[in-house]
């Protein structure tokens, strides 16, 4: 029986996932499908998605979320054994301020190698200590609250 995903008759990633737009598939199961990224930032970078449109990680059921995290594990070492890249980015752009610009999850696995230029700005401040108090509690009161139905449990 064939599992039954939202989908968005628009959406690139799910055209793909239909099979109406061809891709180079490294890696499918169930629920998650892994291809070649149409504009790689360096050789081997590879897209992994759910094959359900949710636009962002937070509509994402908890279990696929995590079917999703196992396929970067594995993909990620299959880039880094046929690339020999030293390291790789996992990226996921979650939302158009950050820099999504299709609309359907995805992550990103970037080989990286020294000197590759590829970079990234990282302007990092200073955590102001009262500041930090305040934000832990209010996250931490905030992560409690929004306890994902569809995780297990102790989640
Ligand atoms: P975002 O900026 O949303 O995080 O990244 C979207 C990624 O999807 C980009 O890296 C882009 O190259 C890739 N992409 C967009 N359209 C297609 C497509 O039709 N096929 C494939 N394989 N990749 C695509
Ligand atoms: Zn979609």
């Amino acid at each position: 029986m064939s599992n039954v995903y939202p989908s968005n008759p628009d959406c690139i990633f799910c055209k793909i996932v239909a099979g109406e737009i061809p891709c180079h598939k490294v890696y499918e199961c169930s629920n998650v499908l892994a291809f070649l990224d149409i504009g790689p930032l360096s050789e081997g970078h590879v897209l992994v998605i759910p094959k359900g449109h949710w636009e962002t990680l937070e509509a994402v059921p908890a279990p696929i979320v995590a079917e999703c995290a196992i396929v970067c594990k594995r993909v990620g070492r299959a880039v880094a054994k046929v690339t020999g890249c030293a390291g790789w980015n996992l990226l996921q752009n979650n939302g158009a301020v950050a820099g999504q610009e299709v609309p359907h999850v995805h992550f990103h696995i970037i080989p990286r190698a020294e000197g590759d230029g590829l970079g990234y700005r990282w302007n990092a401040g200073a955590l102001d200590q009262d500041r930090a108090g305040q934000l832990r509690d209010a996250i931490a009161a905030a992560a409690d609250e929004l306890a994902d139905q569809t995780a297990p449990q102790e989640l």
